[in-house]
């Protein structure tokens, strides 16, 4: 078992000596999350690196996962969607549908808690069916909601504003709400299947089982299949660098439980790169962890192309791994890249190919990034930071008022 000691060589020991420090001064505290897939995006990603870490600093942590059917799971989409700014249609029958599913969920969660963190629109209206049984309500958003359909928004903030706090990745998504509103940025696990160094051979057995073969820079996008996160822009800007430059296009990417959009996006993508050798499009199972490492690491340039985006996992991952990665400049990409600093941010699918090219023509610059990139990633964006502020947040909102946590 992975135990926070093992990250003292990765992050110094103060950073581990600190999260116990928080944790004992807070106490022993109940504290539970909620979300709406065990599998597959962020969210799940981090919460099943991050529940197994506060237990062991001495939090009861649980996570919880609201079960729904079909039809929620399009409403909730629908949200998610609109959050990020798209048109949306939303009946009345179907938003009582939300609600009748959440109530469902409440009458079968019979734990009380000290504090809930509700991740996203899915569960949120949780707290109109148990608000009772939890002490502090905290709402954590991973959308990105820089420019929401208001229509929507109007609808979720009426719940959201209920709760005692919320949170969200960057201060461009704050929202006008009568509570406290927190920063966090999310986080990946340097030592999870996903993130753990490779060897050589591990990664060359994984490229030979997918049948990927190495005659050429490799060009890598893993995300689910979501119009947000901009696949044909990917193969666009693919087809610009091919005139010029051999490379090799993976998408690689898989389906989540609660994300009912991912098959039609999967056809376009399908369609778009059919007959074309060098892209290799591979849906992964949900627990592809090991996998997506070793194609993380034997790519040359990594894209995260997306022209809406909360945080963006997939770019950590890479920069972790010491890769160049260019990005859309949108969302929490762009607390990650920097232009010739950590990374690349880019536009369109034009900017997006010529930055590829201008990576592959300068391996040394490649490189350079990476190495920055790793070193950012180090500071800002590894799990032990994100537990820091779980547990200060929590703190906080047992001491409302207070500035300074005396450790
Ligand atoms: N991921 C995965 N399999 C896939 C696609 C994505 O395991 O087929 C992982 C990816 O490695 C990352 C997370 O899911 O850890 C996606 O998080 P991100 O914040 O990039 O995007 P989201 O899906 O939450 O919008």
């Amino acid at each position: 078992m992975i135990t926070l000691d093992d990250y003292r060589p990765i992050v110094g020991e103060e950073v581990v000596d600190q999260l116990f420090r928080l944790a004992e001064r807070l106490g022993p505290r109940c504290f539970v999350h909620v979300n709406s897939t065990r599998k597959g995006g962020g969210v799940a990603e981090i919460l099943s690196r991050a529940v197994p870490l506060l237990n062991q600093v001495g939090l009861d942590t649980k996570w919880e996962v609201i079960e729904g059917d079909p039809a929620f799971f399009e409403v909730t989409k629908a949200f998610h969607n609109a959050l990020q700014g798209q048109n949306v249609r939303l009946n009345q029958s179907l938003l009582n549908h939300y609600q009748e599913i959440n109530r469902e969920n409440a009458q079968r969660f019979t734990w009380e808690a000290d504090f809930i963190l509700v991740h996203d629109p899915q569960p949120a209206w949780l707290i109109n069916e148990m608000r009772s049984r939890v002490k502090h309500w905290i709402w954590r958003c991973h959308i990105d909601v820089s420019k929401p359909n208001i229509k929507v928004w109007k609808f979720l903030r009426e719940i959201v504003s209920k709760y005692d706090a919320s949170v969200f990745s960057m201060s461009q998504f704050a929202q006008n709400l009568p509570h406290p509103q927190y920063l966090i940025r999310p986080s990946i696990d340097p030592l999870s299947e996903k993130n753990r160094e490779l060897t050589q051979e591990e990664i060359q057995e994984v490229l030979d089982r997918l049948e990927i073969e190495r005659d050429k820079p490799i060009i890598l996008q893993v995300s689910r299949f979501d119009s947000f996160k901009d696949p044909l822009g990917v193969i666009q800007a693919f087809h610009m660098v091919r005139k010029h430059t051999p490379c090799r296009l993976i998408l690689a990417g898989g389906e989540a439980t609660d994300d009912p959009e991912g098959a039609e996006t999967l056809a376009e993508v399908k369609e778009a790169a059919q007959g074309e050798p060098d892209i290799n499009v591979l849906l992964l199972p949900p627990d592809a962890h090991h996998d997506i490492n070793a194609l993380q690491r034997a790519a040359d340039i990594i894209l995260q192309k997306s022209t809406r985006e909360g945080f963006g996992l997939t770019v950590t991952e890479a920069m972790w791994k010491g890769k160049p990665v260019i990005g859309g400049a949108v969302g929490g990409i762009v607390l990650q890249l920097r232009d010739y600093n950590t990374g690349f941010l880019v536009n369109s699918p034009e900017g997006c190919a010529f930055r590829i090219r201008y990576l592959l023509h300068r391996p040394e610059l490649a490189k350079r990034i990476g190495k920055l990139a790793q070193e950012f990633a180090r500071e800002h964006f590894l799990i032990t930071r994100n537990i820091r502020d779980y547990l200060t947040l929590l703190s906080l909102l047992e001491n409302p008022g207070s500035r300074v946590i005396e450790l």
